[in-house]
């Protein structure tokens, strides 16, 4: 690969290549039009709102800050005093702190010690830093006039945000600023959405649950575990469901629990060609439902749509597929249903270290360890084998190398695409 076609860049939305089978991006769009935002909000306590999504747009009712105060410790006064050259003599006439105003404006010749936040005292447009000033004793002060500007060091009432502002419009993301800019205007409550209710079971004779005995042949159920993990970073509302066995009455039926009581049912498992035929049948029979080839690895098959008023989402059974899929499909699902805009997720350049084979055709997921060298440049390299069942590859790594569809095989010092996995839910 020649860093021309190097595979920073975000592919076009292509149509279908052949019938039912969709890129990454595509299929992402599909989603997104077919989900709608969950109904429904409660109010919250500021402290709990933290990773909710802002039901009604957020209006300031007043100033941030809320009055001109200044910004450093140091000597306000009339900027008209300050000598042209050398250093005037200045009288002390009292001292502002924050949270302790002087309300005396300084007449001629005249200053007030001020600490940083503290209000402006009237007719004052200037603070001159401590550190330029000097002290004669605690009454007198020589301050210069040469480098000192109208309007130095002092905040303005509002600059922050104005009384009437948007602060954050309905579908905003709450992040930890947020709730720090939400007590500055004195708001200890607000409305949230309602967070999206997601079902989730495995599907698999050969699954066992934890605390079992593992017959021959028999394997843990990891998915719902990583799943569990998945869901839980989404601030979701969790259910559950357990392992289900491939037989189609235990599946009919709890999906169709499932379904009564979620917006989003997510299964892994059963959609791979043959074995599939269970849960197609049974799906089409309740739902309705498309099988989608997308052109990805690891993760091609993926099962979509809706049973009763609940959106499906069937992943594959390949631990490493579970949760390729997740970060590519089911965190835009669950962005839209939890009311948040959609951002395709962020992609980084960095410099590949580890040759990788590629043909032209999908767009692959590497599993892979991000780091700067010290000259700050942005690294990659994979985590060893790339087998869709080897699900350490994704717990020792911190990002997805992206190679896209037209992309071929990698060299070492490519430049490549990086996704990190804690980017996903929180960009
Ligand atoms: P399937 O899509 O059901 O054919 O599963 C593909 C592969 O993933 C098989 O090797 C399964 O044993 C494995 N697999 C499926 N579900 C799970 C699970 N919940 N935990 C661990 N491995 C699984
Ligand atoms: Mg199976």
């Amino acid at each position: 690969m020649t860093q021309d076609n190097a595979t920073t860049s975000q592919p076009s939305c292509n149509d279908p290549v052949e019938p039912g089978v969709l890129s990454v991006p595509v299929a992402v769009e599909r989603l997104l039009q077919s989900a709608q935002p969950v109904s429904g909000f409660c109010r919250l306590p500021l402290r709990d709102a933290l990773h909710r999504v802002v039901y009604e747009d957020v209006r300031s009712t007043m100033n941030v800050p809320g009055h001109d105060n200044s910004a450093m410790d140091g000597y306000a006064l009339a900027f008209d005093q300050l000598p042209q050259e050398g250093y005037r003599a200045f009288r002390v006439i009292g001292t502002a702190y924050a949270g302790q105003p002087f309300e005396q404006a300084p007449g001629d010749g005249e200053c007030v010690r001020i600490m940083t936040g503290a209000p402006l005292p009237p007719g004052v447009d200037c603070v001159v830093i401590q550190e330029s000033a000097r002290v004669v004793d605690e009454q007198q002060v020589e301050l210069p006039g040469k480098g000192q500007k109208r309007g130095q060091n002092l905040r303005r009432a509002g600059e922050d945000i104005r009384k009437g502002a948007t602060v954050f419009p309905r579908g905003h993301y709450l992040k930890p600023a947020d709730l720090g800019v939400l007590a500055s205007l004195g708001i200890n409550e607000l409305s949230v959405c309602r967070r999206p209710r997601v079902s989730f079971f495995s599907t698999g004779d050969e699954l066992r649950s934890l605390g079992e005995t593992l017959g021959k042949g028999d394997i843990y159920d990891s998915n719902r575990y990583s799943l569990h993990g998945l869901l839980r970073e989404c601030d979701v509302e969790l259910i559950d469901m357990g392992v289900v066995r491939d037989d189609p009455d235990a599946l009919r039926q709890t999906l169709l629990e499932a379904a009564a009581c979620s917006d989003l049912i997510l299964t892994s498992g059963g959609v791979s060609v043959g074995e599939a035929d269970y849960i197609k049948t049974v799906l089409e029979e309740i739902g309705r439902i498309s099988f989608w080839k997308i052109l990805m690895k690891p993760g091609r098959p993926l099962t979509f749509g809706h049973i009763g008023d609940a959106l499906f989402c069937g992943l594959p059974g390949n631990p490493v597929a579970v949760m390729v899929t997740f970060y590519q499909f089911v965190v835009p699902l669950i962005k839209r249903l939890s009311g948040r805009d959609y951002r395709p997720p962020l992609g980084f350049e960095a410099i590949c270290d580890s040759p990788i084979r590629k043909n032209p055709g999908r767009r692959e997921f590497q599993r892979a360890i991000a780091e700067e060298d010290e000259q700050g440049r942005l690294h990659v390299r994979l985590t060893g084998r790339q087998g869709s069942g080897i699900l350490t590859s994704m717990s020792r790594a911190n990002c997805f190398i992206v190679l896209d569809e037209r992309c071929g095989p990698v060299a070492e010092g490519d430049r490549v695409r990086v996704e990190f996995f804690d980017q996903y839910f929180s960009h």
